[in-house]
């Protein structure tokens, strides 16, 4: 079967017949460091390492640092730990601000050649005589300065001379055009702000369409992705390169990844943080690929779901069912099982030996051998889940009922003769009888039950905190109103069970990281701030399959 190819595929196959290219591809990676990656910077670094990987080329980690006040070295460190997290390893690590000497560089040249100005102008001033789509934009007298005038001024803003928002410099292209973007786009602001590498070294800085396009060029990259919001942008990226000569690194803009019922953009996510919604950039509702490791998802399950989605030119939303079916086909298949109780009903087995425990063989990954098998003991007090017994039962009520049967998994089945309740009418103990001969693997009692529920004996069973969750936001698009997405904010998005019971052999340190399937509950792992004295799950997700294939 031939592997169909995604449209940036297409171009680089295209492109690789072309002598200039004869170096082999070069992709880049721009994280600007102002917040934590998402699922959408996944699916660029699935796009620009696979690219790489695949064509033989090389990638490059380029943090895009040009915006000071923004930005900040933790922020670099997390970035460069989820990559590598996700299995991808870069070529080089490189930083725009190394090119603000670079920058500068061509600026002057620009001057020199007549097509760059500094402009006195205020900020409402040029957006004002920038014009409309519809109406061609006006000149001002400062268009007209002379290359020395211009060469001086920029030195003086360089030197500090002037103040924020004083002057900026602006390439000199063509206000009527009917791109915005080329209406002698700002090259250069003034900005006293320290910055977390250069330090006071610089108190100008390059705007992205100066600093990305001649990045790009500088380390000769081929192909750089980007989303589509950039398209406008391109004539100007291709001409800054064009002017300088420099090498002819090409934009390629795909549609950016939107996910239902959530937002990905750094910004928001940041005011979730700030306003304490949530509990930092790595709380595990949140689309960060720091917040879906401390949720349990694995590298695999991102990579695969990046895969599945493919590469488009056209934007949609992405239903969350397709991430959570990818993180269960790949735990299904690894993830050992363990039994877990996370609403505890007690269960008195009256016809029990008190000072009998038996221990039943479970299978740790059911169908292969491999993961061998543990022992779980029973005995005469047990916890099972609250919503596996109902006093009367409803329509299509299989599990336990007052007068009913079920099996206990990989044990026996008992029957409900009994309810304890307090003085508020909760149930609080059942009283069951268990039959000797329906052992699980040798069973003569003839008993015909519907339905199999889990289990954990008393004195066994450690408690644990178990952290349910449900989606971040109550509407599918929380993003498309820029001010009240918060309003969105769906405050039922965690559910902390706080009695819960688990395996003994859960409570081991070395489980840290280990994704298991809680039989029957979907699949969990231990949270980062679990420890000894107070163990605590997230549920990765559960066992329900929503995603159509
Ligand atoms: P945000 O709005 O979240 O800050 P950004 O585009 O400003 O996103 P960058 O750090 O500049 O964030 O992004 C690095 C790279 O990741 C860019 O090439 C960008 O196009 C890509 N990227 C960011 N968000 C998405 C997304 N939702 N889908 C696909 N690619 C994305
Ligand atoms: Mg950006
Ligand atoms: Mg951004």
């Amino acid at each position: 079967m031939e592997e169909s190819l995604n449209f940036v595929e297409e171009i680089v196959e295209e492109d690789i017949r072309n002598p200039v290219y004869r170096e082999g591809i070069a992709t880049r990676f721009p994280p600007e460091p102002n917040g934590y990656l998402h699922l959408g910077h996944a699916k660029s670094i699935c796009l620009n390492f696979g690219l790489a990987s695949k064509y033989n080329g090389k990638v490059n980690l380029r943090f895009d640092d040009t915006n000071p006040e923004r930005e900040n070295s933790s922020y670099i460190e997390a970035i460069k730990e989820d990559i590598r997290w996700l299995g991808y390893e870069w070529h080089n690590e490189y930083y725009a601000s190394d090119y603000f000497e670079a920058l500068y560089g061509f600026a002057v040249e620009l001057i020199k050649r007549g097509i760059a100005y500094v402009d006195d102008s205020t900020s409402e001033e040029i957006a004002e005589q920038k014009g409309t789509p519809q109406i061609p934009g006006t000149t001002n007298q400062y268009r007209e300065r002379s290359v020395d005038e211009n060469l001086q001024l920029l030195e003086a803003m360089k030197l500090g001379q002037f103040r924020d928002g004083e002057k900026v410099l602006r390439a000199k292209i063509d206000m009527a055009a009917s791109n915005m973007h080329m209406r002698d786009p700002i090259m250069y602001r003034v900005k006293h702000t320290p910055h977390h590498r250069t330090g006071s070294t610089w108190c100008i800085y390059p705007m992205y369409d100066f600093a990305h396009g001649q990045s790009d060029a500088i380390e000769h990259i081929t192909h750089s992705t980007c989303t589509l919001e950039f398209v406008a942008h391109r004539p100007l990226y291709n001409w800054f390169i064009q002017q300088l000569g420099l090498f002819p690194s090409k934009q390629i803009e795909f549609a950016r990844l939107n996910l239902a019922y959530t937002i990905m953009s750094k910004r928001k996510l940041q005011q979730l943080v700030d306003n304490g919604l949530v509990d930092g950039w790595d709380d595990p509702r949140l689309p960060t690929i720091a917040g879906l490791r401390r949720r349990g998802y694995t590298p695999n399950a991102i990579r695969k779901f990046c895969d599945r989605i493919g590469v488009a030119k056209r934007d949609a939303i992405t239903d969350f069912g397709l991430l959570e079916f990818c993180v269960r086909e790949d735990l299904n298949q690894s993830a050992q099982r363990r039994i877990a109780v996370l609403k505890p009903l007690k269960v008195i087995i009256t016809n029990y030996d008190e000072e009998k425990t038996e221990y039943m063989s479970m299978e740790n990954l059911p169908g292969d051998e491999a993961n061998g098998s543990r022992k779980v003991p029973f005995g005469k007090e047990l916890w099972i889940e609250q919503d596996d017994f109902m006093e009367h039962a409803a329509k299509n009520y299989f599990r336990l009922t007052l007068g009913g049967a079920v099996r206990l998994k990989g044990a026996y089945i008992i029957s409900c003769e009994h309810i304890m309740k307090d003085e508020h009418g909760n149930i609080i103990e059942l009283q069951c009888r268990y039959f000797p001969e329906s052992k699980s693997g040798n069973d003569r009692s003839n008993i015909k039950v519907k339905s199999t529920i889990h289990w954990l004996s008393v004195p066994s069973a450690i408690p644990a905190e178990v952290r349910l969750y449900d989606r971040l936001f109550s509407v599918e698009d929380p993003g498309k109103t820029e001010n009240d997405f918060l309003s969105h904010f769906n405050k039922h998005s965690i559910q902390v069970l706080q009695n819960a019971y688990v395996e003994a052999d859960l409570a081991e340190r070395d489980n840290a990281g280990v994704h298991f399937q809680f039989v029957r509950l979907g699949y969990f792992i231990k949270d980062t701030h679990s420890d000894v004295d107070h163990l605590v799950f997230n549920r990765t997700v559960d066992l329900k399959e929503r995603w159509k294939k």
